[in-house]
């Protein structure tokens, strides 16, 4: 019987990641790929390069596809590409994702609409896609969507976010539901207040960051590294009877 460090193992395994150029998507992209995965990346306005050659310097390939998930129009093509280039497709990480900041009465159509359809409707028919190609082969699969502290939290002057964050949470549930019998884990993470693109106003805002870091037990923000063990755990064998949970991974921000 295999010994449990190989049931994290990814080898032979393909992961799709969207937004895989910069920030959390790198981080788990490398994760993945240092597991044993080969990635098929998305993203839009980035260049991968720094990604490719991350993953490459484990040994394991990678492919780039642009794609503007503010529609769901590319999604068959990203499954038709990655399946041509790789074979098959084993795990999705649907890490793609936007913000937008204003006030809930200034908030416009565009604002709510934007944010939206990236976080939570092509979350939604990526992970369709996904799970008929894993029915179809009767493979089972790993699907991994990126939630966030406003998924349990009702945050502030982030009214799309935070209601695509909190749909991602409960969409999770219901596809582990729907899916689980069929060998298809559905699970998401929860980053915490972690330094990418993402957050870049919020740290150089010396009040806010202040207060942030002060509310962080850990006292750091968290580094795209830091979902490493959450990712490959959630993309292995290890974690085949987990269905459906919402992984924090925040140094502690929602024990406070
Ligand atoms: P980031 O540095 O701003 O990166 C966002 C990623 O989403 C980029 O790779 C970007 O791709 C991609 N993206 C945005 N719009 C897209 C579109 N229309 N089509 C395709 N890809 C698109 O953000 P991050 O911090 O790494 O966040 C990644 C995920 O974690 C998001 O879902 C975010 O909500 C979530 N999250 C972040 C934090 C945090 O503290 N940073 C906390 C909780 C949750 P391009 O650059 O190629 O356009």
């Amino acid at each position: 019987m295999a010994g449990i460090l190989d049931s994290f193992k990814l080898d032979g395994k393909t992961a799709i990641v969207t937004g895989c150029g910069r920030g959390l998507g790198q981080g788990m992209s490398i994760a993945l790929a240092e597991a044993g995965a080969d990635i098929f990346g998305v993203g839009y306005r980035a260049d991968a390069n720094e990604t490719k050659t991350r993953v490459e310097e484990t040994g394991r390939r990678f492919e780039y596809m642009q794609a503007d998930l503010a529609s769901i129009e590319p999604v068959p093509a990203i499954f038709e590409r990655a399946i041509a280039r790789f074979g098959h497709v084993d795990i999705l990480v649907n890490n793609a994702g936007i913000i937008k900041r204003n006030d809930s009465t200034d908030l416009t159509e565009q604002e709510w609409d934007e944010v939206m359809n990236v976080n939570l409707k092509s979350v939604f028919f990526m992970c369709q896609a996904a799970a008929k190609h894993f029915m179809a082969r009767k493979s089972g699969g790993k699907i991994i969507n990126i939630a966030s502290m406003l998924s349990f939290q009702g945050g502030i002057r982030v009214p799309s976010y935070t209601a695509s964050k909190g749909g991602i949470k409960s969409l999770t549930m219901l596809l582990a539901n729907e899916w689980a019998r069929y060998g298809i884990n559905a699970n998401s993470i929860a980053p915490g207040y972690m330094a990418t693109d993402n957050t870049a106003l919020l740290r150089a805002d010396a009040g806010r960051n202040a207060a942030i870091l002060e509310r962080i037990p850990a006292a750091r923000w968290g580094e795209p590294c830091d979902l490493a063990g959450a990712v490959v755990f959630l993309a292995s064998r290890a974690s085949d009877y987990v269905n459906g949970f919402t992984i924090a991974v925040d140094g502690g921000w929602l024990g406070r």
